[in-house]
C-alpha cells in the first residue's frame, strides 16, 4: 500500500520559512492520515478523503482559500479517476462548493461524468453539498492588492495503491488565479490526473502546458507500455522542455514504484511507502 500527495508549486516556500514549516507540516499529517486510512479504505475512497482534507486546508489552492478569478469569483475544478474501472469523473468550474473532489465521487457512478458550471453546482445541490463561500480574507486581500500572481498557492491531488493493487488519481485546484473566468484548468481533465490499472498521475503547474503535453496520460500510457514510472515521468518532462512547460507530477504504478517530478523548484509533496517523506 503506497500513497503520495502533492500540494502545488509554491513560489513562497522558497523564501518564507514559517509557511514552508506550515506546508511540510500539514503535508506530513495528511499523508499520515491518508495511509492510515487506506488501511481499510480502497485507493479511490481514499484519494478522495486525501484529497478532502487538502481542499480543507487554506495553506493550498483548492477548495478552502482558492485563488480569485480576474471577475472576483472562486471556480474550483477537481477530478477523479479509478484506475480499476478506468473512469474519470469531475466538475469544472463550480462556485460555492466545499469539497469539489467528493461532488466528482458521487459522479463516478453515472453515464455523465464531467460536469461545468451552473449543471455541476446544480447536481452537487441535489447530493448534498450545500452553500460554500472558499474565499478567505486573506484570498481577498490578496486579489485586490494583485498579488496572486507573484504568490501562487498550490494545486492538490493524491495518488493511492491500495491492498487489492488497485491505484486511483484525485486533483483539485482553484486555477491559476487572475484567469479569464471560466478558463478551464488542466486538473479536470485528463492531461492533469490520469490512472488505469498500470499508474496513477496527478499533476500541478500552468495547465496550458499540462494539457499541450497530455502530461498525465502521457506518462500512464508510457508506463502500460512497459516503460518504468521514473523513466516515464523523464521521457515526458524532457519532452516538456521543448516548449518550456512548467510542470510537476506525482505517480505510483502497479509495482509500487512511486515517484515524483517537476520542471521548476519547489514543488511540495509528501509520500507514505512504509515511512513517511515530505519535501524539503
Ligand atoms: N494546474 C493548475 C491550473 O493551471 C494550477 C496549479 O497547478 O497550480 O489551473
Amino acid at each position: 500500500m503506497k500513497v503520495i500527495i502533492h500540494g502545488g508549486f509554491f513560489s513562497e516556500s522558497a523564501t518564507n520559512q514559517k509557511t514552508k514549516k506550515a506546508k511540510q507540516a500539514a503535508l506530513n499529517a495528511v499523508v499520515a492520515e491518508a495511509f492510515e486510512y487506506l488501511q481499510h479504505h480502497t485507493a479511490l475512497e481514499t484519494v478522495i478523503y486525501a484529497v478532502s482534507l487538502l481542499e480543507d486546508n487554506d495553506l493550498f489552492n483548492a477548495g478552502l482559500g482558492s485563488q480569485i478569478q480576474s471577475d472576483g469569483k472562486v471556480r474550483l475544478s477537481a477530478s477523479l479517476m479509478d484506475g480499476k474501472s478506468q473512469k474519470f469523473s469531475g466538475v469544472i468550474n463550480i462556485e460555492n462548493v466545499k469539497n469539489p473532489i467528493q461532488i466528482s465521487g458521487q459522479l463516478i457512478a453515472y453515464d455523465d461524468r464531467v460536469l461545468s458550471g451552473d449543471g455541476a453546482l446544480h447536481f452537487a445541490r441535489q447530493h448534498g453539498h450545500e452553500y460554500f463561500d472558499p474565499i478567505t480574507s486573506e484570498r481577498q486581500e490578496e486579489f485586490e492588492m494583485k498579488r496572486n500572481q507573484q504568490e501562487r498557492k498550490g494545486t492538490v491531488g493524491c495518488v493511492a495503491l491500495d491492498g487489492d493493487g488497485n491505484i486511483a488519481a484525485g486533483t483539485s485546484t482553484g486555477g491559476k488565479g487572475f484567469e479569464i473566468p471560466c478558463r478551464v484548468s488542466d486538473s479536470a481533465t485528463v492531461a492533469g490526473n490520469f490512472a488505469n490499472k498500470f499508474a496513477g498521475i496527478s499533476c500541478t503547474g500552468v495547465g496550458e502546458d499540462i494539457v499541450n503535453a497530455a502530461l498525465a496520460a502521457k506518462i500512464v500510457t508510457r508506463v502500460s507500455d512497459g516503460i518504468s514510472l521514473a523513466d516515464a515521468c523523464k521521457k515526458s518532462f524532457e519532452e516538456l522542455k521543448r516548449f518550456d512547460g512548467f510542470a510537476g507530477v506525482i505517480g505510483i504504478s502497479y509495482t509500487g514504484d512511486i515517484f515524483h517530478m517537476d520542471s521548476h523548484p519547489y514543488m511540495v509533496w509528501a509520500s507514505n511507502d512504509g515511512e513517511i517523506r515530505v519535501f524539503d
